[in-house]
């Protein structure tokens, strides 16, 4: 009964949303849902424009496909420090990936560029807390974590990504490390400040990576922030979908 209502939720919210196109690597037959239309993207810490924090490490091709961000004082100052969401979207995972992951959430955007919808994904890992959950509605700016070290893994810092590949989830072992799957973050928010046709009900995929991470090739790169170990936990794939209001929708 629980699953049917859910299904339905799914299906009414999916049904009212307005209709995009299909992104790189959404595989066919996946649930669909709806979120918010990003109106412009921010930096995740120090919002909106990453006032008090530098970047320690960006995106080199193959080996680390995203950015860290450390707080400006430099070592552990920044344990703990606010991480916000880099724009308006639906939050498709908030979990613990463990591994050289820790806790991870996965926000999944749609924006109006060229004549289409698009959708990219951002990916906030080595979390300290997480203060999101799964199916949630985030808002551009929202609280969605903490920085953190990985249990001790790390000198506390934020590693973040935006990817093209809808794909990749928490298995960046599956996928290419290049430019065909990734966004460079810094860039592409630089580039994407303030964007036209935001706040609009879009539908969004959902299902389109197993969230269970599979065990990845190690070979090929030095990245203290690779998974190394396949996750030892099975969980569940469902989860709920908040009713996005659509209050600015019209
Ligand atoms: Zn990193």
């Amino acid at each position: 009964m629980r699953l049917m209502l859910r299904s339905a939720l799914v299906l009414l919210v999916a049904a009212t949303a307005a209709v995009a196109q299909d992104g790189e690597g959404v595989p066919a037959g996946v649930r669909y849902s709806a979120t918010r239309s990003a109106d412009g993207f921010d930096m995740p810490v120090g919002k909106p424009d990453a006032v008090g924090y530098y970047r320690s490490r960006g995106l080199i091709v193959g080996r680390h496909m995203g950015d860290d961000w450390n707080g400006s004082a430099g070592g552990n100052t920044d344990l703990g420090a606010p991480v916000y969401a880099t724009a308006h979207g639906l939050i498709i995972y908030a979990r613990d990936a463990r591994m050289g992951w820790g806790k991870t959430v996965i926000i999944r955007h749609v924006y109006w560029e060229n004549q289409r919808w698009k959708y990219a994904d951002s990916f906030y890992t080595h979390l300290h807390q997480i203060f999101v959950r799964e199916g949630q509605q985030a808002k551009r700016g929202q609280l969605v974590g903490s920085i953190g070290t990985n249990r001790g893994m790390y000198v506390a810092h934020l590693h973040f990504e935006i990817r093209k590949n809808l794909r990749i989830g928490i298995n960046q072992g599956s996928y290419r490390r290049d430019l065909s799957n990734y966004f460079k973050p810094y860039d592409f928010i630089i580039a994407r400040r303030t964007l036209p046709g935001g706040n609009r009900r879009v539908r969004v995929p959902l299902d389109t990576f197993r969230l269970q991470a599979r065990v990845v090739d190690t070979t090929g790169g030095g990245s203290p922030s690779r998974p190394e170990k396949p996750s030892g936990q099975q969980r569940s794939g469902g989860f709920r979908i908040d009713r996005y209001g659509g209050e600015t929708d019209r």
